[in-house]
């Protein structure tokens, strides 16, 4: 439901307030130098001067990855696995995110 999107422009992105947490999302590169958006349900958090239609495209499909899972609670660990597993290129939820990107 596109209407339940909510679009934040910040100056940075959090990161997680756990250290072993912030260092899992920085050495699997879920979080690093570029990035510049972040997803959590209908919340999405874009970084200053990075709200391109290529990354707002990216972000609305996991807000779509977030509606098929069904909540916040059964999407992230799956997405989180995958990103331990894969990396964060490598992952098949970054890779369908990519896929559904407009230029
Ligand atoms: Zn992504």
């Amino acid at each position: 439901m596109p209407e339940r999107i909510h679009i934040a422009i910040v100056d940075t992105l959090p990161m997680p307030a756990d250290e072993t947490l912030r260092n899992v999302a920085c050495s699997t590169g879920l979080f690093g130098p570029d990035t510049v958006g972040l997803t959590l349900g209908y919340a999405i958090l874009i970084a200053k001067g990075h709200a391109t239609r290529r990354l707002l495209t990216h972000e609305f499909r996991h807000v779509h990855q977030y509606e098929q899972a069904g909540s916040i609670e059964s999407f992230l660990p799956a997405y989180l696995a995958e990103i331990a597993t894969f990396g964060y290129v490598n992952a098949p939820l970054e890779i369908d995110a990519r896929d559904h990107e407009l230029l």
